[in-house]
This record gives structure tokens, sequence and C-alpha cells, in this order.
């Protein structure tokens, strides 16, 4: 898979790149990254980028020009931006599945609608609160594709139990030791009875993802915060 990333600052992803699950898949070649500076596509001597809003307002708005050069005829567009439908973890299965994706990160206070309009085939938001560009969207978007190409997850069975995977909430997992400060690990995780473990794993799933997205589970996206 290909995933090329389009950003005034390449330089951001060394690290992200660089470690753990996303830098397997890259020496595995299960992974490809493609970063393309926005900048060599800019207007002018000073490879300009954005410009000032028509109709007036405080900061930059990036031009689609320089975005549309960039893109050239590549493949699936996601444009990042917190207007976007919330991202879930479906749009990494079916991105996964993709040759070529491409990743448009926005900075300033965002981007030309028509680029929305006319040259994305996703809008897609991290979640409901604003970042200063796209990239930490993009790192985390890659993340979760790359966990889920062929051979990159050493245990493929962790993939398919995990949160969202069938619409629920992972239940809460424990490790050693079993008691510690007083805070004990449910009885039933020791007794060895693994019906009952399952029994009780499913039970928590359902009571977690009603307790704290019921929006998951059809009902009101509103969930009280502690
Ligand atoms: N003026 C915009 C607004 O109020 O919706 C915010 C622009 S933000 C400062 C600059 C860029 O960061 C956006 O174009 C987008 O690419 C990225 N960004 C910010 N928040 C994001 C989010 N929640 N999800 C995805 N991208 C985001």
């Amino acid at each position: 898979m290909l995933i090329r990333i389009v950003t005034i600052f390449p330089e951001f992803f060394a690290s992200p790149l660089g470690v753990s699950i996303v830098a397997r898949a890259l020496e595995s070649e299960s992974l490809r990254i493609e970063l393309i500076d926005l900048r060599e596509h800019g207007k002018g001597t000073h490879r300009q980028v954005d410009d000032a809003p028509f109709g007036g307002g405080p900061g930059m708005v990036m031009m689609i020009e320089p975005i549309d050069r960039a893109l050239g005829d590549s493949g699936h567009r996601v444009l990042l931006t917190p207007a976007g439908a919330r991202l879930r973890q479906d749009d990494l299965e079916r991105w996964a599945g993709i040759d070529e994706l491409v990743l448009i990160c926005g900075r300033y206070e965002g981007v030309d609608e028509r680029v929305a309009e006319n040259l994305v085939d996703d809008e897609v938001s991290l979640g409901d609160f604003v970042l200063a560009g796209g990239e930490a969207a993009a790192a985390a978007i890659i993340e979760g594709i790359a966990r889920l190409l062929p051979g990159v997850v050493g245990n493929e069975e962790s993939i398919k139990s995990e949160s969202f995977r069938d619409g629920l909430l992972e239940e809460p997992q424990y490790t050693r030791p079993s008691s510690y400060k007083g805070w004990e690990v449910p009885e039933v995780l020791l007794s060895g009875d693994h019906a009952r473990i399952e029994r009780w794993r499913a039970e928590q799933r359902r009571r977690r993802t009603a307790e704290r997205r019921p929006d998951l589970l059809g009902g009101d996206s509103a969930v009280a915060r502690p």
C-alpha cells in the first residue's frame, strides 16, 4: 500500500514514521510513504501556498492551485479537517484495502472549500477539537492503517477482538499482580472457568459501551463525563 501525504511540513513525519509498528510496516514493504512538500507546488519565487480569505477575516487560507498540482491524478484522497465526518475504525479498515491513499494536511485557517468540493473523496476529522495542522491527524491515520496491514501486527487475533470491531468497546484488561494496594482484579478472571470468563467479558463489553458510548449502540451521543 502507498500512502502519500501532502503537507508543508514533511519533516513532521520523521519520528511517527520511524518507530514501532509503522517503522516495521515500512521495513517489510507492506507500506510505502511518499511525502509531498506542498511548497514545491507553491506559486512564484516565494512558493506561496496561502492567501487572505475572500470576504475578510483573520489568518490565511490554503490555496487550491498548489494542492491541485500536488495531487496530480493520485489515488483515494482524504482531506483532514475539523469539519469532516468523525474518523471511525471502519474508515481505516476500508482505506487499508486501497492501493493508494492520499492524505491532505491543512494549516492556518484551513483550505479553500473548492478543494473539498472538487478534489477529494473523503473529509475526515480526528474529533471535536482543533489542531494547528492536519499532520498529527495524518500520523494517527497512518498508524491505525499500518497495524491492519497483513503481517504487520504479530498476533492477528489481537486485532480481531478490539474495540469497535463489533460496534462495542473492548472489555477491561488486567495483568499481574492480582492485588495491588488493595485494588483487586475481578475474581472471575482468576477462576480458570473459560466459559464464565467469556460471559463476563461479553457482559463488560455491552455495559461499558452502554455507559460510555451509547452512540455506538444507536443512542444519544452525549455522554456524561466524570
Ligand atoms: N479554521 C478551521 C476551523 O475552525 O474549522 C480550523 C483550521 S486548523 C487551525 C488548520 C488545519 O488543521 C485544518 O485545515 C486541518 O487540516 C487540521 N485540523 C485541525 N483540527 C483537525 C481535526 N480535528 N481533525 C483533522 N484535521 C484537523
